[in-house]
């Protein structure tokens, strides 16, 4: 603005200073062209006179050569001249100052020389005897007396362009600088131009709206912040051009990703195919779903396209921690395959046993042997039901019954007694060791805790073998100890023992369900117990029940 200022007013003042010096220098010419017709006029009034008097006597009587003087008849002819023969020169007559002295008593006239240069002013007079007298002198055309001042007119030239320069850069500045000094972010009442009030009450309206909206924007955006920011779930938000608009800490959590940068794309988060489909989708227009198994566990993501004026101006991408559920439904999909294929075997076995009794294929004296099979099967089919039975109570948040004080020592007697003849059967002997210990729970869970542990110790014993069952109560509080000098579980084993229909010896020689040592598990945790075990093959066994210490 300072230089459209700056050059408008120098050009507006060196204009002007042409046309004042153009102006000036045809007045002047004028003028002096004025004086000196009057003083040829009243130079030629002289002469005449001289020649009406004296005739041609007074002109050849030395005349001053300092300007022309020329005689011309009525008819044109050159009478007289005093700087050329006359007798050489033509006719005067069509000359305009003569013609017109001819006709109206006296004439003027101006003629320029070839080169322009220079101006000659004519005068003449009609005398009395009907000639014209004719007096010239030549002054320099407006050109030359330009051209001989261009000296001091440049040197008045140049210093006015200064001068105009300076008048114009001040006046610029002295414009500019009331709105210079307009404190656009807090624009006063005070200012200088009142042509700018409006502007700055439009500038000053425009700034408190624009802060009310910033206000708004910052409070909504931390209460978004807030919102997503406590989500366990993942949240991005991205543009039509797959950069993050917004995401929170869930989100690059579970995508194991780094905070992306302002304007980065979402694709850098994670590099999997997966991922990469649900944005492409969600930004086509289509929801999508994606699971991405990953090492540090499954996430499921949800996209879906952001509608913005009937378009997909970007996408909304949720992440979910699935591993979990995921977990959960491969060991439920597990636990039916396994469920169904032990109930196969006995059911065949009855059916098949069934069937040859049917037919009458047996002998009667061997029908006991069948029917003893079909008996067997059977119990091995009922223990197993209880057993899932148990499990699923446990799963499920454990039996209804009511919590109360145990005592170790009686539910381990009460244990040994059950399995007394099963013992006496494998020839091991038991033996219950320790004193009264207590512990708080079910006690239907406690008993089948250590039944299950007892059971396995004589089942994987040998015949002679012993079974040591040690209660006591130590400062972490009760404790049950089940040792056997049985087959002892090789190390590899130790760990996946206590999973769903795990056995060491996959024939089933033992009978077992494979559920037993998954209900001890299931039962200590519920009652807030832990399970210990150390084992040596063919050495034994030791189990270890730890019970919280009862706190009263
Ligand atoms: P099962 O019904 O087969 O006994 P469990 O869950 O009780 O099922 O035991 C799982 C596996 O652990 C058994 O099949 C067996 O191989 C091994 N096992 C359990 N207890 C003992 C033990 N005291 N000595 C040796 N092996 C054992």
């Amino acid at each position: 603005m300072t230089k459209r200022i700056f050059r408008a007013t120098l050009t507006v003042a060196l204009t002007v200073l042409l046309a004042s010096l153009v102006l000036i220098v045809g007045v002047l010419h004028g003028y002096f062209q004025d004086r000196v017709l009057e003083e040829l006029a009243s130079r030629t009034s002289y002469i005449a006179l001289g020649i009406e008097h004296e005739g041609m006597a007074y002109l050849e009587d030395g005349f001053p050569n300092d300007c022309r003087v020329t005689w011309v008849a009525a008819d044109g002819a050159v009478l007289w001249d005093n700087r050329e023969d006359p007798a050489k020169m033509e006719n005067h007559a069509d000359r305009s100052e003569v013609h017109e002295a001819l006709v109206l008593g006296r004439g003027h006239a101006a003629r320029y020389s070839d080169t322009l240069s220079q101006k000659t002013l004519y005068y003449a007079l009609r005398l009395s005897d009907g000639s014209v007298l004719r007096v010239s002198d030549t002054q320099y055309s407006v050109w030359m007396l330009v051209l001989q001042a261009l000296q001091p007119v440049a040197l008045v030239m140049v210093l006015a362009f200064c001068l105009a320069l300076w008048l114009a850069g001040r006046l610029a500045r002295q414009l500019v600088e009331p709105i210079n000094a307009v404190d656009l972010n807090d624009p006063g009442d005070e200012i200088d131009y009142e042509e700018l009030a409006p502007l700055v009450g439009k500038l000053r309206s425009q700034k408190r709206q624009i802060s009310r909206q910033m206000e708004d924007l910052r409070r909504q955006r931390e209460e978004f912040a807030a919102i997503t920011g406590n989500m366990s779930e993942g949240l991005l938000v991205i543009d039509r051009d797959t950069r993050v608009l917004s995401y929170n800490a869930a989100a690059l959590r579970l995508l194991n990703a780094q905070a992306p940068a302002e304007g980065e794309s979402v694709l850098t988060l994670n590099r999997e195919p997966g991922f990469r489909r649900c944005v492409e989708e969600a930004l086509a227009g289509r929801r999508r779903e994606e699971l991405l198994e990953r090492e540090d566990g499954c996430r499921r993501l949800f996209a879906s396209p952001v509608e913005l004026d009937g378009q997909t101006g970007g996408a909304v991408i949720i992440v979910l921690d699935v591993t979990e559920q995921e977990q959960r439904e491969a060991l439920r999909r597990e636990f039916t395959a396994n469920v169904s294929h032990e109930l196969k075997t006995p059911l065949t076995a009855i059916l098949g046993t069934a069937e040859i009794l049917e037919n009458g294929m047996v002998k009667a004296g061997d029908i006991p042997h069948f029917a003893g099979n079909i008996h067997r099967e059977a119990q091995r089919l009922i223990g197993l039901v209880n057993d899932i039975i148990k499990l699923s109570r446990l799963d499920e948040g454990g039996p209804t019954a009511q919590w109360e004080t145990v005592d170790l020592h009686d539910a381990a007697e009460e244990v040994l007694r059950q399995l007394a003849p099963a013992a006496e059967n494998k020839q091991v002997t038991m033996t219950l060791e320790g004193g009264p210990a207590c512990a708080r729970g079910v006690p239907q869970i406690v008993e089948e805790l250590i039944y299950n542990l007892c059971d396995n110790a004589i089942a994987y014993n040998r015949p002679g073998g012993s079974v040591t069952v040690t209660v006591a109560d130590t400062p972490e509080g009760g404790r049950v100890t089940v040792r056997d000098t049985g087959i002892g579980i090789p190390p590899e084993a130790q760990t996946r023992v206590f999973e769903r229909f795990y056995r060491v010896d996959k024939s089933h020689s033992s009978g077992g369900t494979g559920l037993g040592l998954s209900i001890v598990k299931h039962g200590a945790a519920y009652l807030g117990a832990r399970v210990e075990l150390e084992s040596e093959p063919g050495k034994g066994s030791t189990f270890t029940l730890v019970f919280p210490k009862i706190t009263e």
